[in-house]
Parts: C-alpha cells; structure tokens; sequence
C-alpha cells in the first residue's frame, strides 16, 4: 500500500500499472464503490453517532421494520425530515467526477451503498444502489415502488390500500438479492479498476467487495479522510476529501489516457 495525500504521482503511477492491464482503454473496465463520505461534501449527515439524532432518536431505532411496525407514521416523519435535508443539498465534484469518467466509458458500473439519490442527480447513469433509495417507496403487500419528489407530509399510501415504506435496506434486513448479485458479477467479473470512496469497509456485504476485486486481480484505489480495514490492500490510499481527491484523480486521468 502506498499512501500519498496528493494524487500528482498516483496518476502516473497508476498509468504505469493501466499499461501491464492487458487491454486497450476502450476495454477497461473501471468501477467505483461509494458510501456515505463521498456526500459529506454535499453536507449530507451519515446518521451514525450524534449526526443520526433527530428529536431524541437516533437512526438505529427508526431504520428498522420493528420501529415501522410498531410507529409507521413516526419513521415516516424522520423520513419527511431526511428527504427535505436532502433536496436542500446538491451533488459535490465528487459526484460530478464519476459521471464525466463515465461519460469518458472508463467508468462501468457505480455501486453505492448511499440512498440519496446524489449519483443520480449528478447524472450518473449505470448505478447499483445497494441499500436502495430515500425517494424510492414500496408495498410490501403487492410490490409497487413509486418515487417521492418531495417529503411527504403523511405516509403515502399504495393503490392497494396498504401503506407504503421507504424502499430502503433497514438494520436487520437483508438486501435485495437481484441487486446484490448483480453487484457481485460487477466486482468479480468486470472490474479492472475498483475506486473505494468514502467507504467505512464496515458494513457487510459491502465490506467484501475490494477483497473480491483484489482476488480476481483488480487494482485498488481508495480515496478516504482516514485508513479504513480496506486500506491495507489498496494498491494506493489517497487521504483527503474526496470532492477534492476525486475530482482532481479524474480530471488528471482524463487528460492522460486520452
Ligand atoms: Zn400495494
């Protein structure tokens, strides 16, 4: 692991090692795995510790289906207040790097554990969002999703006549199988290049990915504030902000590899 605070020389040592990849540009197959820290730059809260208060709760006993069970219209309301918080925000450079690296087709896939629909509003097109989508809603009864555009101001309700939950993967559920095997055929079978931003490599199975990457011989880049349990197998850790990190990364990639 080579741990560098500017990205100046990892470009070009990361050219060195594209070139050993025995593939031309238009085939290799970049891919990036976000999680919450890449939309701290947008503001965003991560709801753990003291940013996940809200009136006194915090998100360990709102986001789970007990808490929905037992308090629906409750979790509907701090979903209400998250979703507002987010329309408050916008995507960061971070963000907006990715798209222009797809844009470019270097970048694949983008899997996200995020659900603030930032990559999407930034206009990244190919994303797996694993632990699903704040604005996204669903019947449990019949499997209907709609989109939210804007906070309800009460639950909204299926055409069923059932309530619908955020569409989102609670403490104590499992993810959605589709999603997560399309995530693992991505990072096993089409990934060159795995890009670790803003990522804890905590939370399962999620956490498995860059160690899948690495395996089928995926070189890893990791962007983070700190070392996270990934970083002792990235290939290079760039600490910093990622709005910042990221965004200069993809910008000198772009003009190298043209
Ligand atoms: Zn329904």
């Amino acid at each position: 692991m080579r741990t560098m605070s500017t990205t100046e020389t990892i470009v070009t040592q990361l050219l060195e090692e594209i070139k050993k990849i025995p593939k031309n540009k238009n085939q290799l197959q970049i891919v990036a795995l976000t999680g919450s820290g890449i939309s701290k730059g947008s503001g965003i809260p991560t709801f753990r510790g003291k940013d996940g208060l809200w009136k006194n709760y915090n998100a360990m006993d709102l986001a789970t289906p007990q808490a929905f069970k037992r308090n629906p219209q409750l979790v509907w309301e701090w979903y209400a207040w998250r979703i507002g918080l987010i329309l408050d925000k916008e995507p960061n450079p971070a963000h907006y790097s990715l798209t222009k690296l797809e844009e470019a087709r270097l970048l694949k896939w983008l899997i996200t554990q995020n659900v603030d629909s930032l990559h999407y509003r930034a206009d990244s097109k190919n994303i797996i969002e694993v632990h699903g989508n704040i604005f996204r809603a669903k019947c449990e009864k019949c499997g209907v999703k709609i989109m939210l555009d804007k906070a309800p101001t009460e639950p909204p309700m299926c055409a069923c006549g059932n309530m619908l939950r955020p569409d989102v993967v609670w403490f104590g559920e499992s993810l959605d199988q589709v999603i997560i095997t399309k995530a693992y055929e991505v990072i096993s079978n089409e990934c060159d290049i795995l890009l670790v931003i803003g990522t804890s490599g905590l939370v399962y199975p999620v956490a498995d990915f860059p160690f899948i990457a690495k395996d089928r011989g995926a070189f890893i880049i990791e962007f983070n504030l700190d070392d996270t349990p990934i970083s002792h197998i990235a290939d290079f850790v760039i600490h910093g902000k990622s709005e910042e990190t990221l965004a200069k990364f993809v910008d000198e990639l772009l003009e190298i590899i043209d």
